[in-house]
């Protein structure tokens, strides 16, 4: 089994930029998730084990990075864990939780990479994880997309990890429960709750980057992302989270039409919880996420359909492989 600490040929979670700002690695973040993370293996097995976990659906579309939709469509494309891009009817793009080097990207990471830096208009992140968080300040260095999410987690990606500070302000960060209308009224997220907990680790006061010398920081509470897209879906990322009752609120105030639900274990809710989650909020389409990237999420696409069903669930199940769309 390989750890995360020896690999090495893609150690780096955040590229140094030109002002030499603070590069983490994924080391240094599982050190702040705790022990049981440091022992996540990353063989090739589990990404084998995950193409083998679920039936594939959705339109399989062979571009790298973003995917543009068809004439007034949204495109949602998965890159697996918890990563997505969305290209709006009118061509803009947006960034959930961007971890595109996730161990179920590895094939197309760099390519993934070099688009988002690219085009993307806008980044928003559920908590400060690092796989959530991801490739964000390097995406947002090159793109100047603006960053949606918690306050705090907004303050701590600019004051210790360089996201760009005029690109994370008041304007696009806030708090549960508001709104933030984006990209000239075309896209508004509101933040919700999640049952889970959020942090950065950082290198310690004083010492350089890539430092193993790292404090933890508070990123604000998790959250919830509802994207909701003028002349298109709405969309509900659970974020990482355990089932709640006040779901169902979600369901009433925003009516989603597409769930991206985290099924995995271990870190979250898994899929006899998510399948209630997904009872609760009642989207039309459900897309299991989350799961599959290491072995300790032992959560599966195949369970969480069955638990879908137990649970007389209506919401159809699409099952997303890292480079696939689903167009809405
Ligand atoms: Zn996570």
């Amino acid at each position: 089994m390989e750890s995360y600490g020896n690999d090495n040929s893609c150690n780096t979670l955040q590229d140094s930029g030109s002002n030499g700002s603070a590069i983490t690695t994924r080391r240094s973040f599982l050190a702040g998730l705790g022990a049981g993370a440091a022992a996540m293996a990353l063989g090739a097995g589990t990404v084998a084990n995950a193409q083998a976990a679920g039936v594939v659906t959705g339109p399989l579309r062979a571009s790298l990075g973003a995917s543009a939709p068809a004439a007034g469509k949204t495109a949602i494309k998965f890159f697996g864990h918890s990563s997505f891009s969305i290209t709006t009817p009118s061509g803009k793009v947006i960034y959930i939780d961007p971890w595109l080097k996730n161990p179920l990207n590895a094939a197309s990471a760099e390519a993934d990479l070099t688009a988002a830096k690219a085009k993307c208009d806008a980044i928003a992140i559920s908590h400060g994880h690092f796989d959530h968080v991801g490739e964000a300040v390097e995406i947002a260095k090159a793109s100047g997309a603006v960053l949606c999410g918690m306050l705090e987690l907004g303050l701590a990606l600019a004051g210790h990890l360089g996201y760009p500070r005029d690109k994370a302000t008041m304007v696009t960060l806030g708090n549960l429960g508001g709104a933030t209308t984006i990209l000239d009224g075309e896209v508004t997220i509101t933040l919700v709750p999640a049952l889970h907990s959020s942090s950065l680790t950082v290198p310690e006061a004083g010492e350089p980057a890539g430092s193993d010398k790292t404090q933890t920081v508070t990123a604000g509470s998790p959250t919830g992302l509802v994207i909701a897209i003028k002349g298109g879906p709405t969309i509900y990322h659970t974020g990482d989270t355990e089932v709640f009752s006040d779901m169902a609120l979600i369901g009433q105030l925003h009516k989603p039409d597409i769930m991206l639900v985290c099924i995995g274990d271990h870190f979250t809710m898994g899929p006899k919880a998510a399948a209630l989650a997904t009872k609760l909020v009642a989207p039309q389409t459900v897309v299991p996420i989350h799961h599959s990237t290491f072995p300790l999420l032992t959560g599966t696409p195949a369970a969480f359909e069955a638990e879908l069903k137990s649970a007389g669930a209506k919401a159809a199940i699409k099952v997303l492989k890292a480079g696939e769309v689903l167009e809405s």
